[in-house]
This record gives C-alpha cells, structure tokens and sequence, in this order.
C-alpha cells in the first residue's frame, strides 16, 4: 500500500502548508443571498455579475427544455450530439461578442484545451502573458509552438517577445492573453496589444471568461471596453460566469476558424456535447445580458460603490473598475491576517474568501470581493461594515 500511503503524506503536507481547500456546502441555490451548512451569508465571491445563476426565466426555460429536449445528449456533436438549438446558441454567442461564428466546448477549459494545438505547430510561436489562467497554459502545453512569457502585461516584454519569435523565423505567431486577470480584477491593454499584433503580423487570441455579458457598454467584454471588437482575432469564454453560471464554453472567430476546430479539435471530437437545458437556459441567458443595460448599471454602481468605501475606510485595494476587487494584506502576516477576517466576516453572514501563496505572489495575500448586479446598495455597505468589523 506504498501508493496510498504517500498520497496520504502528500495530503498531509497540503495541510501543514496550510493550503487545504476546504469546501463550503451550500444548501440553497446560487444567488447574492445563500444559506449554508454554516448558516445564511451575503455572497461576495461568486462569478455571478449580472445575478442570473438563479433567475427565474432562465430556470423556466432550463425546465421547459427538460420536457422538449430531454435530459441528456449521450452523444458527441458530430455524431448525433447537435440539436437545433445547440447551433442556435453558437449563433447567439458570436452575435453577441462581434465574431464570424462560434463553437460549444463542455467548458471554457476544455476550449482552452482544444484551441490551440489546432492551430500552432512546431513552426509557430504563442507568445502569453505570465498571469494567463491554468486552462490556457495546459492548452499551449499540448501544442509543438515555440512557447514565450512575458511579464503580466508589460508591452515592452511583450514587444521583445515578439521579436524574439519574428527573428525565429516563427511561421504563425499568435499572441494569448486574458481578457481580466482574475486575481487583481485589472483589464489587460487590448488596444496596445493589437497594435503590437499589426506591427508584427500576430494574431490576437484572447480569453475573456471574466468579462463576456457584462464588460463594455453592452457588454460585448473587454474588446469592447478598450475599443477593439474588431482587431482581436479569437475570443473564448465561459457560460459558467455572468451568462446564468451553470456550465459550457467557446471560441467565437472567423468562420474557417470554428470549422476547423469542428474537425479537429479533440475536446469537441471527443466529449458529450452541452446538456439540453443548459443550452436552453444559456439561450435565455444570453437574450437577457443583450437587454441588461440596467443590471450591468447596477453592478457598475456596486462595484464604485464598494471601491469608494473601503478606500475611505483605509483599507488598501488594487485600482480598477472591474467588479473584481483585491484588498490587499501585504506583508510577512498578510496571509493569516487576510485569512482571519475572511474567517470572522462570514460569522458575521459575509462570505469571501482570502487567497494568499501559491496563488498570488508571496506578501501579496488578499482577500477578493466580487461584486454582483444581484447585490442592494445595503449588502454592499453591510459587506463593508463586515469588513471594517473584523478587522477589529
Ligand atoms: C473561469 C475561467 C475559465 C474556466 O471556465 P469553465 O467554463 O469553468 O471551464 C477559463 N479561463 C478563465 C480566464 C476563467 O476565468
């Protein structure tokens, strides 16, 4: 039993590092307002930007999709997997986001997974920005590419990259960044990395899992936000975030990209395709971050709200206007403290949580609020008072 016996000792020393996840479970469903085991919370560090997890429509359609589509698919898309309204999702997605056309994933992992072997080979350079999430980095790992880092976005890194890929006599060279770093809520410069692009002839490939229905006047994403719907080369997102967070992917593009993906890209060949009534409910959810202008003000308002505050009650957050908001506990303790407070805001009903090594880098532990269009003026000010509260 030596096998058991050092996974056994692995979990041990995740325990001692102090870096065991310990799972919350929650006995209501997703939303601005949980109950679990531990008791009800406001929730601050959901994915859930606009408040669709549990809207009411979108659970009325998943519903009557049960009863018109059925339950499962039990096959892959090229094989008997694509009901009408699976391309009619994709049809929406790239509509939404100003692409060609757009291909379903199981996740936005798995289109990370998929993406990128298709296109880059050993003759071809990925040039990605250092804080890019876990997805895109297994999925350039899969591909023969030349593989470049530069520093999280820093343009003159980036700049030097490119060269260096230029002078390697890279065939194609593609350049892959997050649309919103997750951990600091900052927006990478699209408008500068396009430009760049131009200079060098590279495509732009950008993941904008934290943006897509909420960023951007109508919510486009980040693309939107700074200006370049039309000079980024291929998105790819998430359904699991603001667009009702149940489950499924994409990558919106140029019509001969999905095609081509549809052919070979082997999360897609070879994975069930996304369930009927989280096709359904994402239909729905789609149309309804098409029409949220008001939610998206709301968010908008909670996130300036939030920011505002705790600056003036002098806690120290990363800058920004994304609703992802890092306050920061740096420092030799920052990592405990932050824990601490997370651990004594939730017993005051205020559920966030700290993130500290490996995550984000040594004495730079924070505690990350997310901030939701599901949220009142008075759970974002009572989120506060929790704050100000456990920080003694
Ligand atoms: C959440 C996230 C993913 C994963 O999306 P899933 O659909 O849950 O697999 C991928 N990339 C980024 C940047 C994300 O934030």
């Amino acid at each position: 039993m030596t096998f058991l016996s050092d996974v056994e000792a692995e979990l041990a020393e995740i325990e001692a590092a102090g870096l065991t996840k310990r799972e919350r479970q929650l006995t209501s469903a997703q939303s601005a307002h949980i109950a679990t085991t531990s008791g009800d919370a406001l929730n601050f560090c959901a994915n859930n930007y606009l408040g669709l997890a549990d809207e009411e429509s979108i659970v009325a359609a998943a519903k009557d999709a049960l009863e018109q589509w059925g339950f499962g698919m039990a096959s892959v898309r090229f094989i008997c997997g694509t009901q009408t309204q699976h391309r009619e999702l994709e049809e929406s997605i790239a509509e939404f986001v100003g692409t060609e056309d757009a291909i379903l994933f199981s996740s936005c992992f798995d289109a990370n997974g998929g993406l990128f072997e298709v296109f880059f080979g050993p003759e071809d350079a990925i040039v990605s920005d250092a804080l890019n999430h876990a997805s895109l980095i297994d999925g350039i790992r899969l591909t023969k590419a030349k593989r470049l880092r530069y520093a999280n976005a820093d343009m003159s890194e980036l700049r030097a990259r490119l060269q260096e890929a230029k002078d390697a006599g890279a065939r194609r060279i593609g350049i892959v960044t997050d649309g919103v770093f997750s951990m600091d809520g900052y927006y990478a410069p699209l408008d500068e990395i396009c430009d760049l692009a131009d200079e060098f002839g590279a495509l732009v490939i950008v993941d904008d899992s934290h943006a897509t229905g909420f960023v951007g006047e109508h919510g486009r994403g980040t693309h939107e936000l700074l200006g370049v719907m039309d000079r980024v080369d291929i998105i790819t997102g998430t359904l699991g975030k603001a667009l009702g967070g149940a489950s499924g992917g994409f990558v919106a593009g140029p019509r001969p990209v999905v095609e081509l993906l549809r052919q070979r890209a082997r999360p897609y060949l070879f994975s069930n395709a996304v369930a009927p009534s989280v096709v359904a409910g994402s239909l729905r959810a789609l149309q309804l971050a098409r029409a949220a202008d008001d939610a998206r003000a709301q968010l908008e308002r909670n996130t300036e709200l939030f920011r505002s505050l705790m600056t003036e009650a002098g806690f120290e957050i990363l800058p920004g206007s994304h609703p992802i908001t890092a306050v920061m506990f740096s420092g030799e303790d920052g990592a405990r403290r932050a824990t601490e407070i997370a651990d004594a805001m939730l017993e005051r009903g205020v559920y966030v949580i700290a993130f500290s090594f490996p995550v984000v880098p040594r004495g730079q532990a924070r505690i990350r609020v997310q901030l939701s269009a599901g949220h009142s003026e008075a759970d974002v000010r009572a989120c506060v008072q929790a704050f100000i509260e456990a920080r003694g």
